[in-house]
C-alpha cells in the first residue's frame, strides 16, 4: 500500500530583494532581536550561529553535501538559523523581508548547486537550516502522515516501516536526502512506475508564504498546493496528474 504525506514546511516562492542595511548594528545583531520580537516564545540561544560561534562551521558543513561550496573564497553566510518551531519560520520570512536580507533555505542540504547553503550574489545571505524541525507522525488508519521538512526520507521510510510491514512512500532512494527539497523536486525512486513521484503522493502542505502567513492546503487554496508540488514539472517533463484523493478527481 502506498503511503501519502503531508509536508510541514516548506518556504515556497519566497523571492528576497536584497538591500544595504543602513544602521551601524550588525546583521546579526539587528536580525536576532528582530525574531525575538516577532517570536511568541524567546529563541533559545543556541539556534542562532554567527561566524565568531565555536560551531558555525561544523553547522555549515553538517548537511552540504557539495565540498566545492565549502571552499574559503565561497561566501559564507551572516547566520545559520536552526528554527525550533514554526512560528520562528514565520519570524524569519517577516525578519528578513524587514532587514533586506537574503534566505537560503535547507533541509537536507543534497543540492549540488550549493543553492540551500551559498548565495554568490545576494548580500548579506542567511541560512534557514531546518534540521531541528524534522519530527514525523505517522497514522496507518489513514495512511497519511505529517512530516516536517527537516526530515530524512529514510526517517520517513523508517517511521513508516516501524508501524507497517505492508506500508511503503514512494521517493528517492538516497536515504538522507531532506523532505523540504527533496519532495518540492519532485522525488522519483524505486515505486515510481506504480505510484508515481513522491510530489504526486502528497494530500497537504502547511507553508510560510512571502508575507509570513502560515497557510495549509485550505487557506493557500488547491492552486498553489499544486503549484509547490509541480515544480518539478516546470523543469522536467512537462506533465504532471495530480489526483485529490477525497474527489479521486485530477487536479
Ligand atoms: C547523493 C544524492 C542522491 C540523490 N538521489 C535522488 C533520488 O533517488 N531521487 C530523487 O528524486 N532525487 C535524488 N537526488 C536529488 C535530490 O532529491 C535533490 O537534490 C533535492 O533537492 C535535495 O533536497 P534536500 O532537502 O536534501 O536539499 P537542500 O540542499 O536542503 O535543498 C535543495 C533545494 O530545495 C530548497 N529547499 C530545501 N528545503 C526547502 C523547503 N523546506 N521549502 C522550500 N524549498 C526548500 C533549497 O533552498 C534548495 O534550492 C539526489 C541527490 C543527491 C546529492
Amino acid at each position: 500500500m502506498v503511503f501519502s504525506i503531508k509536508h510541514i514546511f516548506s518556504l515556497v516562492s519566497v523571492l528576497f530583494l536584497s538591500a544595504s542595511l543602513t544602521t551601524s548594528v550588525s546583521v546579526p545583531e539587528n536580525f536576532a532581536k528582530c525574531l525575538s520580537d516577532n517570536s511568541k516564545l524567546s529563541i533559545p540561544i543556541f539556534t542562532i550561529y554567527t561566524n565568531k560561534s565555536s560551531s558555525f562551521t561544523s553547522i555549515l558543513q553538517s548537511s552540504a553535501k557539495n565540498l566545492r561550496y565549502l571552499l574559503p573564497s565561497v561566501p559564507k553566510p551572516e547566520i545559520i538559523f536552526t528554527p525550533l518551531t514554526e512560528f520562528q519560520v514565520q519570524a524569519t520570512v517577516i525578519c528578513a523581508r524587514k532587514l533586506g536580507i537574503h534566505v537560503r533555505v535547507r533541509s537536507g542540504g543534497h543540492d549540488y548547486e550549493g543553492v540551500s547553503y551559498v548565495s554568490e550574489i545576494e548580500s548579506p545571505f542567511i541560512i534557514l537550516d531546518l534540521a531541528r524541525l524534522r519530527s514525523i507522525s505517522v497514522d496507518i488508519r489513514s495512511s497519511s502522515a505529517w512530516v516536517q521538512a527537516g526530515a530524512t526520507i529514510g526517517e520517513v521510510y523508517y517511521r513508516i516501516a516501524e508501524k507497517s510491514k505492508v506500508h511503503g512512500f514512494p521517493a528517492g532512494l538516497c536515504t538522507t536526502l531532506g523532505i523540504g527539497g527533496h519532495i518540492t523536486g519532485g522525488a522519483y525512486g524505486s515505486m515510481m512506475r506504480k505510484f508515481g513521484l513522491g510530489a504526486d503522493n502528497v494530500i497537504d502542505a502547511r507553508i510560510v508564504d512571502a508575507n509570513g502567513r502560515i497557510l495549509d492546503r485550505k487557506a493557500m487554496g488547491e492552486d498553489l498546493l499544486v503549484r509547490i508540488m509541480c515544480l518539478v514539472d516546470v523543469t522536467n517533463s512537462g506533465r504532471l496528474t495530480y489526483k485529490d484523493r477525497d474527489t479521486q478527481k485530477n487536479l
